[in-house]
């Protein structure tokens, strides 16, 4: 750690992962400049503050190197084409994210990181790998893109933790070069943020890079092949496994799923036996294909580490998703209304899409550059109705006006963040008892709200609403 001793670190962007790292670096003796493209009210107050603990700030410039910078550190926002980039490459600075730093600061004794990337189930899996690891009587934490910056919680030493479960997205790959996990998981693979990454390819290959130099195991989704070939790709540790999870029958070197039972016959200890029984489907919250998906996933990374099968089933059962995550809010008049806000993606709105019978759909945000013609296509016989909202819902109407005309479509017309309580009527209004109202939209929520936290409790708030006025 001695390294950092007064090393001239520019860290681009005062969020929040940027001012952790800033604070860190700092606090190591390293000198730094935290620059910023903004220089409003709020940059100034931050920046401020900053100033108050010995650190320089720079507002209103986020594309020139600053002077002697010998390493810059990037915050998740930050497109790999930012001209600071390009001024770093060409000065012959490296650029690394916070994922990174983290990992150059663990002491030799540190702790392993099971390690868990994807489109989509990564926060989920993500705790329920760190819920398995507790009932394992382990001292672990969830981190990475989520929770306490990881920066901070490397920082508590050495001794603090036994074993880390670690979220990354495919951003904080992307700038970790020199990571190594214990053992990694890519849940699935489908376009997401191509805005950011450039292509599928570079997308890919970032989340790819969970596997480069494993010890133990690459956990992969056997239903998703793209997710295997990356397996192939990587380099690991001589010794180190290409482990499978299925939602069908698993073969050797596979977790899966028998009878209603979630079964290990990857890692089973006793020679005599086939197949190690891990729990119910009952156990795993909620019960959904795509959640015991991430179930599996997070069973084969505990048992790589190797906890006992019984800590796997009481981490599942103490497990409860966090909100936004297709949580049923009420029901109406017969009608169930679930909040699956997160479902931020074509990929993730098509699982919660499959978990219901007579829908009606409430979507549209941002598009993100995402296309919607398999979607719809997939999900148009289980439509009652859909509910337009956002700026990008006309590519949504138009892929409903290819695959689903007989589909009744409201489109608001509308992005103001009043307009998902119109929403929420139009919806009630279409639906049948026995219906289930999702709003899974697909898209991005920032163009009528701050974050999808803040359009899951918009939508909750207008069925109340609805509740409320019903006879
Ligand atoms: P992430 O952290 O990758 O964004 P989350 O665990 O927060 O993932 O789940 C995000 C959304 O993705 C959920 O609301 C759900 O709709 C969907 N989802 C969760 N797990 C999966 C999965 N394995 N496959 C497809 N969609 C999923």
């Amino acid at each position: 750690q001695g390294s950092w001793q007064g090393m001239n670190i520019t860290v681009a962007g005062l969020g929040v992962s940027g001012l952790s790292a800033a604070r860190a670096l700092a606090g190591l003796g390293a000198s730094v400049t935290v620059v910023d493209g903004g220089d409003s009210a709020a940059h100034r107050d931050k920046a401020a503050l900053l100033e108050g603990e010995g650190l320089s700030v720079r507002l209103g410039d986020a594309e020139t190197l600053p002077e002697g910078t010998e390493l810059v550190v990037t915050s998740p926002g930050w497109k790999p084409s930012s001209p600071l980039f390009a001024a770093a490459a060409a000065a012959g600075v490296d650029v690394v994210g916070d994922v990174e730093i983290a990992w150059r600061l663990r002491g030799p004794n540190a702790a392993p990181w099971l390690a868990i990337t994807g489109t989509n189930g990564k926060t989920t899996t993500t705790q329920m790998l760190a819920s398995i690891l507790e009932a394992a009587g382990l001292r672990t934490a969830a981190v990475g893109n989520i929770g306490t910056p990881i920066v901070d919680v490397v920082l508590q030493g050495d001794d603090a933790y036994d074993v880390f479960a670690v979220e990354l997205s495919s951003y904080q790959l992307h700038w970790a070069p020199s990571l190594r996990a214990h053992s990694g998981a890519v849940l699935n693979l489908a376009p997401d943020h191509l805005d950011w990454h450039g292509s599928m390819e570079a997308y890919a290959a970032d989340k790819g890079r969970i596997y480069e130099g494993n010890q133990v195991a690459c956990v992969y989704n056997v239903a998703d092949k793209a997710t295997e070939d990356l397996v192939v790709e990587a380099d690991v540790e001589e010794g180190c496994r290409a482990i499978g999870f299925t939602l069908g029958t698993p073969g050797p070197s596979e977790l899966g799923v028998v009878d209603g039972i979630l079964v290990d016959r990857a890692f089973v200890e006793n020679r005599q036996k086939s197949a190690q029984e891990l729990a119910e489907i009952s156990d795993v919250n909620p019960p959904a294909p795509h959640n015991i998906a991430n179930a599996l996933a997070a069973a084969a990374l505990a048992r790589a580490f190797g906890v006992e099968p019984q800590a796997v089933r009481d981490g599942l059962r103490n497990f409860t998703p966090d909100a936004h995550r297709i949580a049923h809010v009420a029901d109406v008049d017969e009608v169930a209304y679930i909040d699956d806000s997160k479902a931020t993606n074509t990929h993730a709105a098509q699982a919660s899409l499959a978990s219901y019978e007579s829908i009606v759909w409430i979507a549209g945000g941002l598009a993100k550059g995402a296309t919607f013609d398999e979607l719809v296509a997939g999900a148009a016989k289980r439509l009652r109705g859909v509910v337009l909202i956002g700026a990008d819902r006309g590519l949504i109407r138009e892929a409903l006006e290819r695959h689903a005309p007989e589909v009744p479509v409201v489109d608001l017309d509308r992005t103001d963040t009043g307009a998902m309580s119109a929403a929420v009527q139009e919806a009630a209004r279409l639906a049948r008892p026995g219906d289930t109202v999702l709003m899974a939209p697909a898209c991005a929520s920032m163009d009528m709200f701050t974050n999808y936290n803040k359009r899951g409790e918009a939508f909750a708030e207008a069925v109340r609403a609805l509740g409320a006025t019903s006879v």
